[in-house]
């Protein structure tokens, strides 16, 4: 059992995104007035899908009124780390305990991130209760192993030769015998094909962190998706323990997006995302320079 991974350490104990990015005074280096601290994967994730809404939510820090969707799957995360936390510790995780649960970061999100896009109180109400029943399929589940979790919420980080600052990230749970889970929320039953694909950059910078932390590799890495149908659902893509040539690509891409982000290479990338980018208006006026 490794020191770091048994330590539950809240997600809040990273800094938010948007202090990823931190300006300094311009003499600092004559070519570029940002740099970051150190990278995580939904950083360079948000830099290598486009590096101009990465500019607009991280550097200028324009807020945008929280989504629904984005609400639902915080309050989600937010109540299976309560309830991870509580097995961890031996503590009350009943259905009871874990609804009051809810409802407090239901709320607590609303009134610090919000306001949330609710078309009125009864499609609040609706969107409440299916998110709560979403959560009840999960803790009744398969999917929760009997044995306690190694870590909850465990925040490490890890060195990638020739990139100049670490990389650091929270995972959602460490299982008991070293699996990365990660929590998704979904409307929609994932393609569990593409899921590995998708996700390899946040998976394969859980593996290097571990690897780093405990000299041991995890013999998975698990997506759990929460779907929110109307019958929710509960579902577990198992991703193989990257290779050589999988985690060089990954250090790549983390090299690729410090070199872009300290050369202030900020530009549109117009693509599917658009269409659910919150900053498509300001978008719009970006001309070079
Ligand atoms: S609208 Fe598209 S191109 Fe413009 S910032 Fe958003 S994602 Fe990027």
């Amino acid at each position: 059992m490794i020191a770091p991974v048994t330590c539950p350490i809240r997600s809040s104990s990273l800094p938010p995104a948007i202090a990823l990015v931190k300006k300094f005074p311009s003499e600092a280096s004559p070519t570029s007035a940002i740099r970051p601290d150190y990278l995580s994967p939904s950083s360079v994730k948000s830099y290598l899908s486009c590096s101009l809404r990465f500019f607009f939510e991280r550097v200028a820090q324009i807020r945008k009124p929280t989504t629904v969707a984005l609400h639902v799957g915080k309050a989600i995360h937010a109540t299976l780390q309560s309830f991870n936390l509580a097995r961890w510790r031996g503590e009350d995780s009943s259905e009871a305990i874990m609804e009051k649960a809810f409802s407090s970061h239901f709320l607590e999100l609303e009134k610090a991130e919000g306001p949330v896009d609710y078309a009125d109180e009864e499609t609040r109400q609706k969107v409440r209760s299916c998110a709560w029943n979403t959560v009840k399929v999960y803790m009744d589940s398969g999917e929760v192993s009997s044995q306690i979790p190694l870590g909850v919420e465990v925040g490490l980080s890890a060195t990638i030769p020739g990139l100049p600052v670490p990389v650091r990230g929270v995972i959602d749970l460490v299982q008991h015998d070293l699996t990365a889970v990660d929590y998704k929320s979904s409307a929609a039953k994932p393609d569990t094909g593409h899921a590995a694909f998708d996700h390899a950059l946040q998976l394969v910078t859980y593996q290097i962190m571990i690897e780093e932390a405990t000299r041991d590799t995890p013999p998975s890495l698990d997506l759990v998706y929460l779907v929110k149908t109307k019958t929710p659902q509960v579902i577990r893509v198992k991703i193989p323990p990257a290779d050589k040539q999988r985690k060089q690509r990954v250090a790549d891409l983390y090299k690729i997006a410090y070199e872009g982000i300290t050369s202030e290479r900020f530009h549109p990338q117009p693509g599917m995302q658009c269409s659910w980018c919150q900053y498509r208006k300001v978008c719009s006026g970006w001309c070079k320079g």
